[in-house]
């Protein structure tokens, strides 16, 4: 049995739950960033933006290559949101990461700046030893394979002994390819799609299955 040196927590949809509207509102933002500054037609908006998906990970990643749209500028806008309406502190989920063994990372899509607002939002800033963000990567998203590896050589990590946690089963192939032991957090239950992840309701079932 390996023991866990490492843990790789993705943030949205993962540390807060998709239900308390957040997300939403970013989604909300996205849709109108498409409208409003790269000019795309309202009808068109929700096929490009599952197209970018499925050909660059992310809507921004297809919005760099086609419409040459500036990273910074994107990030900020989709990432205004004010916090405060949707996120308060969560004593809860901090004593469980704070349970869990090995060092804790943040994993993200999403903007440096966003991460750190929502983990001070949710008082669990102090609990992660580093949070590696798609700025980091120079732009690249999961589920991109060599960002894993520029990860784990960042962090001096074996990963065999580490686990990532994401409510994305996509995003958590290149880790278990790696041989890191994945967990699919699904609040809302079973998908029913084909998975090699285990997945898993609460993030507090990870405190027995990690150790
Ligand atoms: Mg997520």
């Amino acid at each position: 049995m390996s023991r866990t040196e490492f843990i790789l927590f993705d943030l949205d949809n993962t540390l807060y739950p998709r239900s308390c509207g957040l997300f939403d509102e970013i989604d909300r933002r996205i849709n109108h960033y498409l409208k409003e500054f790269v000019g795309i037609r309202e009808r068109e908006v929700d096929f490009r933006r599952r197209s970018y998906m499925e050909t660059h990970g992310t809507t921004l990643n297809g919005l760099m290559h086609y419409h040459g749209v500036e990273p910074g500028h994107y990030l900020d806008y989709v990432h205004d949101v004010d916090l405060g309406r949707y996120l308060d502190p969560d004593p809860e989920l901090r004593a469980l990461i704070a349970a869990l063994p090995g060092r804790k990372y943040i994993f993200s899509n999403a903007s440096a700046g966003h991460c750190r607002r929502v983990l001070e939002k949710l008082g669990l800033d102090d609990l992660f030893s580093a949070v590696y963000d798609i700025d980091f990567f120079a732009y690249r998203p999961k589920p991109r394979p060599e960002i894993y590896h520029e990860l784990l050589a960042e962090i001096g990590g074996n990963p065999r002994n580490g686990v990532m946690v994401d409510d994305m089963a996509v995003n958590l192939e290149p880790a278990a390819a790696l041989g890191m032991r994945t967990f699919h957090y699904l609040p809302e239950g079973n998908d029913g799609l084909p998975s090699c992840n285990r997945r898993i309701l609460s993030l507090s079932e990870l405190v027995d299955l990690v150790r």
